[in-house]
């Protein structure tokens, strides 16, 4: 099964996705190719030509530097491919070409001028190359480092600039840049190289290890072998030099050690993209499972309640990436005292959900994408704007603002200025003759190769039903599958307005019919209010109306007295939209999308405990002292779902950093300080399956953390409990 291409999406007239996307363009014109090229001309010595440079993450002196250019390249170019699918006159085809032309005509006066000084011939990017000599000599003086990922947006931006605009140059340029990174990486030993690619903060050896990002290089490398039609063997080679064993390893063997190492979450993703690139040319399956298991993961250890990942880290934070980083999976509660949601993550793990799913018809993976596509990605765009302006990420912490930031180049206003050329994607999916539709968002489908259109114009989720047109001009049996959303527990499907009764297989209802002529599908989806309790907190609720997460739009929610079912119930309609009034209040829950800008709100409810589980074993502090070894023996059920609850006692302004082990098995790590001193001093930590299951005892140690050479204390232990599903 394959996805459809670009060529055959167009954006449906007067929806919101053509909204933002045209936002998008007015956003990509108000740029200049000057401004664009500013930092690569500053670079390479050459005029700026009286342009005004970029700011923050592109401003002139910003390790970053660079990646923008990139995303705008590829943003730019797929724009030009939608617009042209619609109307191939539409005036802004020639300004963006023009952009795009006149930004690798500027990168290939900066190449050549580049490679008269450079070591090698072909260097081409934002910052000087020392910041690649200090790499390879690990020199990184506590600095994040970034300088692979700059380019690999760049190359990305050229390839897509190549394949969409046809741009002969751009793909020189990446030839010539690719052939110049050869030549770096091929007199480096394996072990520097290794060295440099570690992205493990912590690796259970008492220090940080410096962090650096390399972006997808190896999704980006072995694009180019496959766009240079695979003659040359050795971009496959490269991409192989960017291999952590340690990471396939952990991915192909399902050990979710993410938390464990406090990986940065965008980094890891990217990586996971590369594993199913190497899936997809080498047929490997082993590649493919450990996609699938990384996606799992995230599905139930790492997902906030938008379906975007990342938030806190579970040690001393290095520097100040608290906010995008990996816990360990189900730790949630913690992530609520930091900013979260990375909108990068968003679109990239709904690009990995998009590409896994062609492989796997898991139709888990679409629901995860409708959820994050209808909240955190519809809501990074500023609707009140004319230009677009992007959020950083969609924090689900308490007291959340939106941030839109216009100026501040961010990687999420990259990414987001990328993504939202392509909107569109992700709905439709080829097998053969047959048709996966795997999304309702309006959209049209133009097969013009087979004369089938589909076209999606109900406004969903905004209506609570999807509405296909099917047109065919050619006599055409085939099957489309029409996905049923988990969340949908009575879903009704009409053809030509005549029940069609079928239970969904795989998630999917299969319809198999002639399609001659114009058919019609209607899908009328169970909207009702549903609530999710936090993995790791028993007393806070998301609350889902359909697809749509809530949030109420207010500084400080209230408390529920009464349970979650209950409040439901003090939730009425909005009669014409999807929002909600708190009876007795005038607080409004409206979805992520619908909140303003600078306008605090709130996704989780805090409600009585939800009756989840029962306490099996409560002991009290087994030491005396905060720097020894405290231990216990602990009764878990050897067929369920387990929990260690340990309720702290703050004594001081240290900050107290411990791990927390079973049978000298790292289970968790926990930092605390009085700042972010958890509510109530506890913490519940969900125990993985595969640490009680055949087991009716666990011998827990917890054991002062050596770290960055500070001796961290165990803060104070009051009680600890262990605590089984109820289910
Ligand atoms: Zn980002």
């Amino acid at each position: 099964m394959k996805p459809v291409t670009y060529y055959d999406l167009k954006y449906l007239p007067n929806s919101s996705l053509k909204e933002k996307f045209e936002r998008n363009i007015n956003w990509m014109l108000s740029l200049t190719a000057d401004q664009l090229l500013y930092n690569y001309r500053k670079n390479a010595g050459l005029d700026t030509k009286g342009a005004t440079p970029l700011t923050v993450w592109e401003s002139p002196d910003f390790f970053f530097r660079g990646h923008f250019t990139g995303h705008y390249l590829s943003g730019a170019s797929k724009t030009i491919v939608m617009l042209k699918n619609t109307d191939p006159k539409d005036a802004h085809i020639n300004d963006l070409k023009k952009r795009v032309d006149d930004i690798v005509a500027g990168l290939e006066q900066v190449q050549v001028e580049l490679s008269k000084t450079s070591e090698y011939p072909g260097f081409l990017a934002a910052e000087p190359e020392k910041r690649w000599d200090n790499l390879e000599k690990l020199r990184f003086n506590g600095n994040h480092y970034v300088p692979y990922y700059a380019i690999q947006k760049l190359m990305d931006g050229l390839m897509d600039a190549y394949e969409y605009t046809n741009n002969k140059t751009a793909l020189t340029l990446v030839k010539n840049l690719t052939s110049y990174i050869e030549k770096r990486i091929a007199h480096l030993t394996f072990e520097t190289i290794a060295k440099m690619l570690d992205t493990r903060w912590y690796q259970g050896v008492g220090h940080y290890v410096f962090h650096q990002e390399f972006g997808a290089m190896h999704r980006t490398l072995l694009r180019l072998y496959e766009l240079t039609d695979k003659q040359n063997k050795d971009y496959f080679e490269l991409a192989e030099k960017f291999d952590r064993k340690w990471f396939d390893d952990m991915l192909i063997k399902n050990e979710d050690k993410l938390g464990y190492y406090s990986m940065h979450s965008n980094t890891e993703l990217v990586g996971a993209e590369g594993m199913l690139s190497y899936y997809h040319l080498t047929g490997d399956d082993k590649y493919k499972q450990g996609v699938e298991n990384y996606m799992d993961w995230m599905h139930n250890g790492h997902e906030l309640p938008t379906k975007g990942i990342s938030g806190r880290s579970a040690y001393p934070a290095p520097a100040d990436y608290g906010s995008e980083l990996y816990d360990y999976p189900e730790m949630q509660f913690k992530h609520l005292s930091k900013l979260n949601g990375e909108s990068c993550c968003s679109h990239d793990l709904n690009y990995l959900s998009f590409e896994l799913f062609a492989d796997t018809k898991n139709p888990q993976l679409m629901d995860d994408y409708e959820i994050r596509f209808a909240n955190a990605i519809m809501a990074q765009q500023n609707n009140d704007s004319a230009i677009a302006e992007y959020l950083y990420n969609l924090s689900v912490a308490p007291n959340s603002v939106k941030h839109f930031d216009r100026g501040g180049f961010w990687c999420c206003v990259g990414s987001g200025t990328e993504r939202h050329a392509t909107l569109v994607d992700g709905i439709y999916y080829e097998d053969d003759n047959d048709i996966y539709v795997a999304q309702y968002f309006d959209s049209i489908l133009d097969l013009n190769h087979r004369h089938l259109k589909i076209t999606q114009d109900s406004h969903y989720p905004d209506q609570h039903f999807a509405h296909l047109t099917v047109e065919s001009a050619t006599e055409d049996d085939f099957t489309i599958y029409v996905r049923v959303p988990s969340w949908s527990k009575q879903t009704e499907i009409l053809v030509n307005g005549k029940a069609f009764k079928a239970e969904p297989q795989n998630g999917f209802v299969a319809i198999k019919q002639n399609w001659a002529g114009t058919n019609e599908i209607t899908i009328n989806f169970d909207f009702e209010l549903r609530y999710e309790t936090m993995k790791d907190r028993f007393n806070r609720i998301a609350i889902y109306y359909g697809p749509l997460l809530l949030a109420a739009q207010t500084e400080d929610l209230a408390a529920s007295t009464v349970p979650a079912s209950k409040y439901l119930e003090k939730l009425t309609k909005v009669e014409g939209k999807n929002n909600f009034e708190l009876a007795g209040t005038d607080v409004i829950f409206k979805t992520l999308p619908e909140i303003p800008g600078e306008t605090p709100y709130n996704v989780y409810v805090k409600v009585p405990d939800e009756p989840v589980v029962k306490t099996i074993d409560a002991q009290n502090d087994s030491a005396e002292g905060t720097d020894s070894t405290h231990e216990w023996t602990l009764a878990v059920d050897p067929d369920k779902k387990n929990y260690l609850k340990i309720t702290y006692q703050a004594i001081n302004d240290d900050i107290y950093s411990f791990q927390i082990e079973n049978n000298d098995d790292v289970l968790f790590t926990q930092t605390m300080t009085k700042e972010e001193w958890p509510e109530d001093s506890y913490y519940i930590y969900p125990l993985p399956e595969k640490v009680t299951n055949g087991h009716d005892k666990l011998n827990i140690q917890i054991k002062p953390l050596d770290y960055e050479g500070s001796n961290y204390d165990v803060a104070s232990i009051n009680k600890i409990e262990t605590l089984v599903s109820t289910k």
